[in-house]
This record gives structure tokens, C-alpha cells and sequence, in this order.
């Protein structure tokens, strides 16, 4: 159980998409964590992960190295999976 620290209501644990963007590039990630109603989220270091990897992919295309390169997609699958075990 998890409490918003903005407004007190009790949060809800959800993946939702969370949309990044570096240098014009952008991806969409579901990303694991608490959510209130309010707006706010709460995100272990496990979870961020999730974008932290997303962010490295980002940073690989906007220099041209990954482009059109399928592994891509198994990246964040294999993320997801690893953030979906318990603890
Ligand atoms: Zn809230």
C-alpha cells in the first residue's frame, strides 16, 4: 500500500505508458510503479529501469547506430519481464 505524498489518496500499482524523448527521437514504455488519480507516480530504482533502458535506446538511434535493428523491441520486452517479478 502506497499513500500520494501530494495529496494523501492511496495509490494504485499500474504500468502505464510513459512517453520519452531525446533529441527529437521518442519512445513509449509501459512503466511499472504506484499512481494516484492526482497525476503523481512513485518508482522504485527496479522500475526505472524500464525508461533508463529506453533512454540508452534512444540515445543509440538519435546517433544513427541502431536503426531498423530488430533487437530493439527484444530489449524491452526483456525489461518488462524482468520488472514484472515480485520484489
Ligand atoms: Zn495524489
Amino acid at each position: 500500500m502506497m499513500t500520494c505524498h501530494e495529496c494523501g489518496q492511496t495509490m494504485v500499482r499500474d504500468a502505464r505508458p510513459v512517453v520519452l524523448i531525446y533529441e527529437g527521437h521518442f519512445i513509449t514504455v509501459d512503466l511499472p510503479g504506484w499512481y494516484c488519480a492526482c497525476g503523481e507516480s512513485v518508482h522504485s530504482s527496479k522500475e526505472m529501469t524500464v525508461s533508463d533502458r529506453a533512454l540508452d535506446l534512444l540515445k543509440a538511434r538519435a546517433g544513427g547506430l541502431l536503426d531498423a535493428n530488430p533487437g530493439q523491441l527484444t530489449l524491452l520486452r526483456d525489461c518488462r519481464a524482468d520488472c514484472q517479478q515480485p520484489g
